[in-house]
């Protein structure tokens, strides 16, 4: 099945996108990586929808990646006497305290002694959003009594942002270490962390994951976008968490912050996924806004290699429509002149390597002359991803022997991937790609390809040959030396 589109869709899994139909129909409608939040939904669960998304991988013979979200130190109050919870009133007084004991329209628990250790009189505490704010008059090691500076409802186990600290809390819950270990285990391509606040958080992820998945850190605690140049080093990808971040930053704030993180992102040769909110009336109406279909445009226009739908496609009553929408926003996005124009203009590349300059060159070659697609051989998915941070304007066939390489990839701008048998001579290697290229309809008998490789094949970071080639096997076995 062939994508007309170079930016990818990250559809989350949930209740209302459930099972193998549904997983078919979205990927169908455009979605490339399906995401599992594993802050919703048990491990049965999760292993149900993990086999259905193989299952509809292996039917369409195309690589999908899955994106496992853990929770991370997601901070929730405890629960109410009253299910319904209480309205706070500006100007009331409102306790949060360690006692387990259900709350009242006074008081409820926070089981979370590091917060009380961090607190501060001045400081805020968000919750629900941060449509509820209160602000700390005086704490102990065991409460915190504020006053509610803007009212609003609270109830059972309502998030709490804590903007004003840097918390002392471990990176990954035990809960976080032991669905780690079982994502891992059952084979998902990317783990998201959450609330990620230094570098040595993604480390510590990167440590237990092992080599199994590769690691994307969500951007969304206001320490991470200070620290956000040693946490890019440290990851393979970013997300940017606008949900979050939009509550521990006045939402204001945001737009600028995306557009840098995508920016540095790209110059880094890392994916980066713009999220939250993208679609949000779509969860209840089949028409998005137009303020929405311009947030996604803009993503794209940033450069993001992948747009992000929550709960459009985990809990709305539209997920194929949501995946629908972003394809179209992307087609029109993508055949603008001045997105190209735009592309150009703000490629910031050092280059240092063969390799980048031999993307470069690919390129270019797109752009001067009638070339159908650049067909990349990369054993890491490193030169691809150097291919992807070119924006070349031509289809990026990402030819890889490795599954998990493929799958990965798949969150990357503009890379069409495919697997490849082990190959041992450059001949074969462009028998293959013009083969891939034909098949998958990107190219016919009489259109020309590009061919990069690194010969000795099998070998990451090698990249070392760029090949103007014909798309026809018969001009290819006359013309290419072994
Ligand atoms: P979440 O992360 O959906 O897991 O909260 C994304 C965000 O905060 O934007
Ligand atoms: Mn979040």
């Amino acid at each position: 099945m062939k994508r007309d589109r170079n930016v990818k869709i990250v559809a989350t899994l949930g209740p209302a996108s459930d099972g193998e139909h549904m997983i078919r129909k979205l990927y169908e409608a455009g979605a490339d990586v399906f995401r599992l939040n594993m802050s919703h939904g048990g491990h049965d669960e999760i292993r149900a929808r993990h086999a259905a998304i193989r299952k509809v991988e292996r039917e369409m013979g195309r690589p999908i990646a899955i994106l496992a979200d853990l929770q991370g130190p997601k901070l929730r109050c405890g629960v109410f006497a009253e299910d319904e919870g209480h309205v706070l009133r500006n100007g009331a007084s409102f306790r949060f305290d360690l006692d387990p004991t259900p709350g009242t329209d006074k008081r409820v628990n926070l089981p979370h002694p590091e917060i009380f250790a961090a607190l501060e009189p001045g400081s805020r505490l968000l919750v629900n959003d941060g449509k509820v704010r209160l602000r700390v008059d005086d704490c102990g090691p065991d409460f915190a009594d504020c006053t509610v500076i803007a009212g609003g409802p609270v109830s059972n186990r309502k998030g709490v942002n804590v903007p004003d600290v840097v918390l002392p809390l471990a990176a990954l819950s035990e809960k976080d270490r032991a669905d780690l270990e079982f994502v891992c285990e059952l084979g998902v391509d990317w783990l998201a962390l959450s609330f990620v606040q230094r570098a040595a958080d993604v480390h510590e992820a990167r440590d237990l994951a092992k080599g199994r998945a590769a690691i994307l850190s969500k951007i969304e605690k206001p320490a991470a976008v200070t620290a956000f140049e040693e946490i890019l080093a440290a990851s393979d990808g970013i997300m940017v968490a606008r949900g979050d971040l939009g509550v521990e930053l006045p939402v204001h704030a945001v737009p600028p912050i995306q557009k840098r993180l995508v920016r540095k992102c790209r110059s880094a040769a890392k994916p980066v996924i713009v999220a939250t909110q993208m679609l949000e009336s779509m969860i209840e109406s089949p028409m998005p806004t137009r303020a929405e279909v311009s947030d996604v445009a803009t993503a794209l226009y940033e450069g993001a290699d992948a747009v992000m739908l929550s709960a459009e496609s985990a809990a709305g009553s539209y997920p194929v429509e949501a995946v629908q929408t972003m394809h179209n926003v992307a087609l029109e996005v993508e055949s603008d002149p001045n997105f190209h124009t735009i592309m150009a203009a703000s490629r910031q590349v050092t280059r240092s390597s063969t390799a980048d300059a031999i993307v470069a060159a690919a390129r270019e070659i797109a752009e001067t002359v009638d070339i159908k697609a650049i067909c990349c051989f990369t054993q890491s998915g490193g030169t691809a991803s150097l291919v992807a941070r070119e924006r070349p304007r031509v289809p990026i066939l990402a030819l890889t022997p490795v599954i998990s390489v493929a799958r990965r990839m798949c969150l990357t701008w503009g890379c069409q991937c495919y697997i490849t048998g082990e190959l041992t001579r450059f001949k074969g290697a462009v028998v293959s790609a013009a083969r891939t290229a034909r098949d998958g309809g990107y190219a016919t008998e009489e259109d020309q390809i590009i061919v990069t490789a690194g010969v000795p094949f099998n070998v990451q970071g090698s990249t070392n040959i760029l090949r103007v080639a014909p798309c026809a096997e018969r001009l290819i076995y006359a013309t290419d030396p072994e």
